[in-house]
């Protein structure tokens, strides 16, 4: 299998210095083996290694060569539809599950760069600028709502403070947020990749899952090596499938495994 570099990027270009791990060449054993090692494995990776799980991670390209080392770095604490769309339609317990979560994902990261000190240029505070009053009359509605989900950290700020922290003049007000923040996304990876390390994990690169034989004891399958695990835990994301992380086409299989195991178990 051909070695797959990280696409040129800023964060590529300014990633701090990690070890090319080697590619799975034997059969080993774990009790869990992740597929992917973006946030969604290593994450998992480290909370199964925190409650004494063995883990091995295989990674079709290189840590972090997928959304997680290319992506805008912000944390944000919101989804693609306002919460309070998301409560009228699975309602207030539901909503307000959805609300922790948001805030969640910025506790865990925070958590991790400090408990494994990670260096990936970890910034509190986000702002959400107005361009015109109207959208200004929004951002205060965001506020009130936010609030009511448990965000204290809001502050709205008039156009002398929002030029201020912006810098330009361009704005009318806007609405910090100080549970929000920004990272070096491929230096959270590696980060999270040597914490993972740290904690005896195993991790491969180059290393492509082309199959699972699924039962008790699974075992998946690279080019030139096995892990035979209780558990399997896939995170490939879009990747799963993609020619080019050297993931082949038999992984299609993985794709939408509730389907296929169905189908298989019956
Ligand atoms: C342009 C862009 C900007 C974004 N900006 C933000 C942002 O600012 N803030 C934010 O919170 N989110 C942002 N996101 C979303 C965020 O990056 C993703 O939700 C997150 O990185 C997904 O992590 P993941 O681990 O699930 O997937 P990925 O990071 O994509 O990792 C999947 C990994 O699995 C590997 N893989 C695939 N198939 C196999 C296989 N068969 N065997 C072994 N390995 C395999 C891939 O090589 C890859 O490394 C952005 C996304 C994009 C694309």
């Amino acid at each position: 299998m051909a070695n797959i570099a990280y696409p040129p990027s800023y964060y590529a270009a300014s990633a701090n210095p990690a070890p090319a791990r080697p590619a799975l060449r034997e059969d080993i054993q774990a009790d869990v083996c992740v597929i992917g090692a973006g946030y969604t494995g290593l994450s998992s990776a480290l909370f199964l290694l925190e409650q004494g799980f063995s883990v091995v991670v295989l990674e079709a390209a290189r840590v972090g060569f997928g959304a997680s080392g290319r992506n805008g770095g912000q944390i944000v604490n919101s989804y693609s539809r306002d919460i309070d769309v998301i409560e009228r339609s699975v309602g207030q317990r539901e909503a307000r599950l959805f609300g922790e979560m948001a805030f969640e994902g910025g506790r865990i990261i925070r958590e991790r760069v400090e408990r494994y000190n990670i260096a990936c240029d970890l910034k509190d505070g986000g702002v959400f600028a107005a361009l015109s009053a109207k959208q200004m009359g929004h951002l205060e509605a965001q506020k009130r709502l936010w609030e009511r989900y448990g965000n204290q950290q809001l502050e709205l700020l008039d156009q002398r403070r929002i030029r201020e922290v912006a810098g330009t003049d361009q704005y009318v007000g806007g609405l910090l947020d100080m549970s929000g923040g920004h990272i070096h996304p491929l230096n959270l990876a590696l980060g999270e990749a040597a914490a993972v390390e740290s904690l005896g994990g195993r991790i491969f690169e180059q290393s492509g899952a082309t199959r699972i034989d699924r039962g008790a004891n699974p075992v998946v399958h690279t080019a030139e090596g096995k892990v035979r695990a209780k558990f399997v835990i896939v995170a490939g994301n879009a990747y799963l499938g993609n020619p080019d992380t050297g993931a082949c086409r038999q992984v299609d299989a993985l794709r939408h495994p509730g389907d296929r195991y169905r189908t298989a178990e019956r």
